[in-house]
C-alpha cells in the first residue's frame, strides 16, 4: 500500500526544490501518494492566511510531511508559518544532520554530526515583555520583591523556561535516535555553570536519561566550549542534544562546516507526526529560475524515507546524490568551485535519477 504524505511546496524557490525532490523519491520506487497542500504568501489572498487549517489537518491525518520553504510576510501581523506549524503539531524535536559529501566546498571533510534541538521551550517560548509597558514594570517590581535583584526600569524581558518534561523527551529522543542510527556518542550542551535552574536542570535530567543508555557514550559540554571545539575538531563529536537557542545557533554553525544552506536538511518531529524540510528559506530572488540547489530538500526527503523505514531506498537516493555531487558536473552553480555555471535544479535531479 502506498504511503500517504503531505507535500507542501511552499513559495519562492520551494516549488522547484520540492518538485525535484519528489521526482527523485518517486524514482526510488517507494509508493507514495502525495497530498499537495498550499501554504505561504502565495495563498494569503485566497485563504486569508498563509497557513490554512486544512494543511494542519492533512499533516495530522498523514503523520508525515515534506515541506518547501515559506516566506514569512513582514508587517502583515502573521507569525511565521514555520513557527505556527511547530506549535500546532507539537514538533518538539528539530533534527539537523550536518554531513560532509565529497565535492562540496568545505574546510572540514569527514564531518558527520547530528544536532538534536529542543523546539518548544527556552527563550522561544514566546514569553516576552516589552520595555516601557505597565506589565513589564509590574514584572520588574515582582522580580525585585522575589529575588532582591533590581533590574533597570527601562529593561525588556524575555523568559527562559526549561522543564523536566520537555528535557526528558528531547534527550530520550536523542538517545533513541543514536541507538537506531548506530551512533556512538551523545553530547549534552548547555551553559549549566551559569543558569543553574534552567540549563542546570537540563543537564541534570539529561544525565538521568543517559544512565538508561549504557551502550552509548555520554558527555556534558558547555556551549561556548562546544562552539570552539566544533571549529577545531568536529570529528570528535557525533550527536549533540541542546536546548532551543543553543541548538539554533550551533546547527547553523554545523551546517557551515559542511558547505552551508544549499546542503543542510532538517526534520521536525513530534507527538503528532514528522515534517521534513530544508534549513534554508525561500530565496525569493531566485524564484522560478530553476537555479537553486535541491540537495537540502532532497536530503530532507531521504530522512523522510528513513523515517518511513525505507532504508534501502534512502541509501540508493543518497548514494546517487553523493555520486552526482562528487562528480561535480551536473550540479547547481553553488556547488561549483567558482560558484558560476552549473546546471539547473531539475537537471541536477535528472542526473541523480539516472544514477539510481
Ligand atoms: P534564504 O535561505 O531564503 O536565502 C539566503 C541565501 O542563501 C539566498 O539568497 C541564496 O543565496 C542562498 N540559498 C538559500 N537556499 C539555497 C539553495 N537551495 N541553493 C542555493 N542557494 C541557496 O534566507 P533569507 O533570505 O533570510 O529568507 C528568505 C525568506 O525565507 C524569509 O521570508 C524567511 O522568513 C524565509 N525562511 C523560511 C524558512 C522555512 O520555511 N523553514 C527558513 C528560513 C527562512
Amino acid at each position: 500500500m502506498a504511503y500517504r504524505v503531505t507535500l507542501i511546496p511552499g513559495d519562492g524557490i520551494g516549488p522547484e526544490v520540492t518538485e525535484a525532490t519528489r521526482r527523485v523519491i518517486d524514482a526510488t520506487g517507494v509508493p507514495i501518494d502525495w497530498e499537495v497542500q498550499e501554504a505561504g504568501s502565495d495563498v494569503m489572498e485566497k485563504y486569508g492566511t498563509p497557513l490554512p487549517e486544512q494543511v494542519i489537518d492533512s499533516i495530522r491525518r498523514n503523520k508525515v510531511a515534506l515541506k518547501g520553504p515559506i516566506t514569512t510576510p513582514i508587517g502583515t501581523g502573521f507569525r511565521s508559518v514555520n513557527v505556527a506549524l511547530r506549535k500546532a503539531l507539537d514538533f518538539y524535536a528539530n533534527l539537523r544532520p550536518a554531513k560532509y559529501y565529497e565535492g562540496v566546498r568545505s574546510k572540514y571533510p569527514g564531518t558527520d554530526l547530528v544536532i538534536v534541538r529542543e523546539n518548544t521551550e527556552d527563550l522561544y517560548a514566546g514569553l516576552e515583555f516589552e520595555e516601557g509597558k505597565p506589565e513589564t514594570a509590574e514584572l520588574i517590581k515582582t522580580l525585585d520583591d522575589l529575588s532582591g535583584v533590581k533590574l533597570r526600569p527601562d529593561s525588556g524581558i524575555s523568559i527562559k523556561p526549561i522543564s523536566v518534561t520537555g528535557t526528558e523527551r528531547i534527550v530520550r529522543f536523542a538517545f533513541e535516535y543514536a541507538r537506531a542510527n548506530k551512533r556512538r556518542k551523545v553530547s549534552g550542551v548547555t551553559k549549566a555553570n551559569i543558569m543553574k535552574f534552567t540549563d542546570g536542570l537540563f543537564m541534570h535530567v539529561a544525565k538521568k536519561v543517559a544512565d538508561q543508555y549504557p551502550d552509548i557514550e555520554y558527555q556534558e559540554v558547555l556551549v561556548d566550549n562546544m562552539a570552539m571545539q566544533l571549529v577545531q575538531k568536529p570529528e570528535e563529536y557525533d550527536v549533540l542534544v541542546l536546548p532551543n537557542l543553543y541548538g539554533d545557533i550551533l546547527s547553523d554553525l554545523a551546517a557551515g562546516l559542511v558547505g552551508g544552506l544549499g546542503v543542510a536538511p532538517g526534520a521536525n518531529i513530534g507527538t503528532e507526526g514528522a515534517l521534513f524540510e530544508p534549513v534554508h528559506g525561500s530565496a525569493p530572488k531566485y524564484t522560478g529560475q530553476n537555479k537553486t540547489n535541491p540537495t537540502a530538500t532532497l536530503l530532507s526527503g531521504i530522512m523522510m524515507l528513513r523515517h518511513l523505514g525505507e532504508q534501502a531506498a534512502a541509501d540508493r537516493a543518497e548514494n546517487a546524490l553523493a555520486a552526482v555531487i562528487k562528480e561535480n558536473k551536473f550540479v547547481t552553480y553553488d556547488l561549483k568551485p567558482d560558484r558560476t555555471g552549473g546546471v539547473g535544479t531539475s537537471e541536477m535531479a535528472d542526473a541523480i535519477i539516472e544514477r539510481m
